[in-house]
């Protein structure tokens, strides 16, 4: 556990990077510029306020990392806008899997583990790594040649930025503060939030597109899981499935651990007011 004092001078390191980082962007032509796209609010409305950078490029790639369990309406939101969008744009699009061979639910099962909110390691393996492995191997990215990764945060959830941990990839984040003039600056920031993201997309699309992540996300709302329960009794059954098929059920739950930690099983509506993440998924 660390001290007041290490996670603060955690965090100032962490701001003095992002700050190079960030100068870096600005003053550097990438090799390419790459779109980490999730399919969820901010990534679509990125999508669109990218146009003028990815259309008809062929140094631009809109990457999506597929963990095979996104919610349907995730998928069909990809399928129904995201895709037509890009082929009519002439935008590179691709979608991109883990090296197992198995959807990261398929992956925890066989493991007999559950996606760890502490470790991860299901965001590395299933969305970080793929992504990474198509710009080295497919694109041939190096070091010497980085490129941009536009990520999709927005100014409200600006605590979640980190800066890259490969030096053939710089992160940008547009939505909080700026890229070049494809982004509207207000004093030094761009200051996207996420209703602006669901206007962007609404005007850009025709439809706010959902929210994303893995259906049994851990981060996912109490109200996301008695949603699924009403709504798709099959796949609730599954996610308590993976929950008590871990080993360590039920010392570690999908939610973590802890006494004051439910059973998805056991949630009802009066646990909802414990709920500290807002938007319930996870960032690339
Ligand atoms: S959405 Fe949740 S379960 Fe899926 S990869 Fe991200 S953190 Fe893991």
């Amino acid at each position: 556990m660390k001290t007041k004092e290490e996670r603060l001078k955690l965090l100032q390191e962490k701001k003095k990077k992002l700050v190079e980082e960030k100068e870096k962007v600005n003053d550097f032509e990438p090799s390419y510029q790459i779109l980490s796209f999730g399919g969820g609010v901010q990534t679509q409305a990125m999508l669109l306020k990218l146009t003028p950078l990815f259309k008809d490029n062929p140094k631009a790639w809109v990457v999506f990392a597929d963990t095979g369990n996104e919610h349907q309406e995730t998928y069909d939101y990809i399928k129904n806008y995201s895709m037509p969008y890009c082929t009519k744009n002439n935008i590179n699009f691709v979608r991109v899997v883990n090296k197992y061979g198995k959807t990261l639910y398929d992956y925890c099962f066989d493991k007999k583990i559950v996606p760890s909110m502490k470790f991860r390691d299901c965001t590395t393996k299933f969305k970080i790594a793929p992504i990474r492995k198509f710009l080295r191997d497919k694109l041939k990215i190096t070091r010497k040649l980085p490129c941009n990764m536009f990520i999709g945060i927005s100014w409200d959830e600006a605590g979640r930025m980190n800066p890259s941990t490969v030096k053939y990839a710089h992160n940008v984040y547009p939505f909080i503060d700026g890229y070049r003039d494809y982004f509207e600056l207000n004093d030094g920031y761009a200051k996207v939030t996420r209703e602006d993201c669901m206007k962007i997309s609404l005007e850009g699309f025709g439809e706010t597109p959902p929210k994303s992540g893995c259906w049994y996300c851990p981060f996912s709302r109490t109200a996301d899981f008695l949603k699924t329960k009403k709504e798709n009794p099959q796949l609730f059954k599954k996610i308590i499935m993976l929950e008590e098929n871990n080993s360590r059920y039920p010392e570690i739950k999908l939610r973590g651990m802890g006494k004051n930690t439910k059973s998805v099983r056991d949630l009802t509506d009066s646990d909802e007011s414990r709920d500290s993440c807002k938007s319930g998924y996870c960032m690339v």
